[in-house]
């Protein structure tokens, strides 16, 4: 059986236990991380901590974890279940008190995690691509926090995934907001990547922010601002980021092939980018490099 993490203890997972009066239960008054390990690390951790404060702060949570307290259910988790490759998903919400819209001050937060080994970097569809479908932006006006507010997303995945298709692009007005669970990107037949801007109808994806560092490292040109359906299905490429699939490329929106209806060339190089640089050798600390100073002296 799998172990999972309560509240300061890791446990077989059929002995985690949370109130039935916890406000992640209630109100969904809750937010996540979704932190990649590879080869055994949790891949942009120190990113995934960032994110993760900032969503407490946003929802005003009292007590935010240290960052070593989140490295260390990392650990705990990868070290506890074996795991070479896969996900850790961890959530706080508010904390357990009687049923009301309003909250007070004073409450221990819940923490919960758990892990899920994956293939993400030999990802089925990384070579296949997937098919996509626009629909309607159901979600509030706070898609920048992590919340797991989560039902307008999986409400219109289970929609288009019961029509054929892999996933969906939320849309507003004809504008292309983002993925159920990923960031959108397109290429245009110049050969510039596209993807909206942040703010607040989107969620800041780590994975997103790691792509335009390496997208900008191999030499592309990136612009940062919102797109039409019509621009991505007369794109040159079309491709999505996210913690757990890295890239993935789309091949057809609403059923128009995109470019050549296969995954670009732009879209390799990026996922290759990304996966080159995790593998690199770190440098660490006592082997680094004399500097040209230190040479001299
Ligand atoms: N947008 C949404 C709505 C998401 O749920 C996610 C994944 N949690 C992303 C984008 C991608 O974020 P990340 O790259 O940090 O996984």
């Amino acid at each position: 059986m799998a172990l999972v993490y309560l509240n300061g203890e890791l446990m077989d997972e059929a002995q985690a236990k949370i109130s039935v009066f916890d406000r992640g239960f209630l109100f969904a008054d809750s937010i996540y991380e979704v932190t990649a390990i590879i080869n055994g690390r949790p891949v942009y951790l120190d990113d995934h901590f960032k994110r993760l404060t900032r969503s407490c702060q946003e929802l005003g949570f009292e007590a935010p974890m240290t960052q070593s307290e989140f490295s260390g259910i990392h650990q705990g988790l990868i070290m506890g279940n074996d795991l070479h490759e896969g996900v850790v998903y961890l959530q706080m919400t508010r904390g357990v008190a009687e049923r009301n819209f309003t909250y007070f001050e004073g409450l221990a937060p819940t923490v919960f995690a758990f892990s899920k080994a994956m293939d993400i970097l030999d990802h089925p569809k990384a070579r296949s691509g997937i098919k996509i479908k626009t629909a309607p932006d159901l979600r509030w006006a706070r898609c920048d926090i992590k919340t797991t507010q989560l039902t307008a997303q999986s409400m219109t995945k289970t929609t288009v995934n019961r029509n054929g298709f892999d996933d969906a692009w939320m849309t507003k007005d004809g504008w292309v907001m983002e993925g159920t669970s990923n960031n959108a990107f397109i290429v245009d037949d110049r050969g510039v990547i596209i993807t909206r801007d942040l703010s607040s109808v989107i969620l800041a994806g780590v994975t997103r922010m790691a792509v335009i560092d390496i997208a900008k490292t191999l030499g592309f040109t990136v612009e940062e601002r919102a797109f039409t359906v019509t621009e991505a299905q007369n794109a040159r490429e079309a491709f999505c980021t996210s913690t757990s699939t890295i890239a993935l490329p789309v091949i057809e929106i609403d059923g128009e092939p995109v470019g050549r209806g296969n995954p670009g060339d732009v879209y390799k190089s990026i996922r290759q980018g990304f996966i080159d640089a995790l593998l690199r050798p770190k440098v660490v600390p006592n082997q680094m490099p004399l500097s040209l100073k230190q040479m001299r002296e």
